[in-house]
């Protein structure tokens, strides 16, 4: 995989990959197992013929309802057709499979955000203009759909006159707003939510990972209330 053939890339393509979507040879060049600890990661999963948790495995994702076509989940690559072809080809359990559309890597298109947002994901230039989703440089579903919830909220408020206050930066759409309106401008992309955009815990104490995150959480949770009781919604 990582001697695979890639296509052309275009002046415009050079810049960057996006480190949750690196194209799977570029993985695989990275060292000989890094794709069993990236992709094909084996998480929860018992091979029911040996009892024994499989040293990697491709998850086929159903793509039609009469269940014709699989999607390779987290198979985005350069490679050329003929490539895919034939290196997916080696895979156990594939060695017969037809392919009806092959892997590519995706563009992301986003304004850069701290150039051009406020907290409210808002225009600084115009205070009638709003981005939300993708485009405003947040990255993931739920990330997409908090934001334009949030923007939606602001929006519908600001036309009846009764502006929202700024999301508490302590709860995750408040610390993602804050965090793509914030961020270095040089060196802008796009950015999912991670516990780490939520600032620390006062109780510095807390050494456990796991009840860390519980408290941020709890904390996340509190504020949002207290936001939306003072908002009245
Ligand atoms: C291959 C792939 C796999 C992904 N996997 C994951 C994943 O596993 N988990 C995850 O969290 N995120 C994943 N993402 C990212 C996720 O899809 C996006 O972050 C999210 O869908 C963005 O939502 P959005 O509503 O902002 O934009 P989109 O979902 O892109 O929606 C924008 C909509 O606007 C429409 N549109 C565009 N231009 C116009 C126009 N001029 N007029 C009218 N309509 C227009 C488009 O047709 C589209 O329907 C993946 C993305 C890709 C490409």
């Amino acid at each position: 995989m990582a001697g695979g053939e890639t296509a052309e890339i275009h002046e415009f393509e050079k810049k960057t990959f996006f480190d949750a979507c690196l194209p799977l040879e570029e993985i695989a060049r990275s060292g000989p197992q890094s794709l069993a600890f990236g992709p094909l990661k084996p998480v929860g999963l018992v091979d029911p013929r040996s009892g024994r948790r499989p040293h990697a495995v491709v998850q086929l994702r159903q793509d039609d309802l009469m269940k014709n076509f699989f999607q390779l989940v987290g198979f985005q690559t350069r490679l050329k057709h003929g490539e895919q072809r034939r290196i997916f080809r080696t895979l156990p359990g594939l060695e017969k499979a037809e392919f009806e559309r092959f892997g590519r890597m995706h563009r992301n298109t986003y304004i850069n955000a701290p150039l051009i947002l406020n907290r409210f994901s808002r225009s600084r230039r115009d205070g009638r203009v709003y981005f939300a989703g993708q485009i405003s440089g947040v990255e993931g579903y739920v990330e997409s759909v908090a934001s334009g919830l949030a923007c939606g909220l602001f929006a519908a408020r600001q036309a009846l006159g009764t502006e929202l206050p700024e999301l508490p930066p302590t709860t995750a759409t408040g610390a993602l707003l804050a965090a793509i309106s914030g961020a270095d401008w040089r060196d802008f992309r796009p950015c999912k939510f991670t516990f780490g955009l939520l600032p620390e815990m006062d109780a510095a104490e807390c050494r456990d990972k796991k009840r860390k995150k519980e408290m941020k959480a709890e904390r996340a949770c509190e504020a949002l209330e207290q936001w939306a009781r003072k908002a009245a919604i």
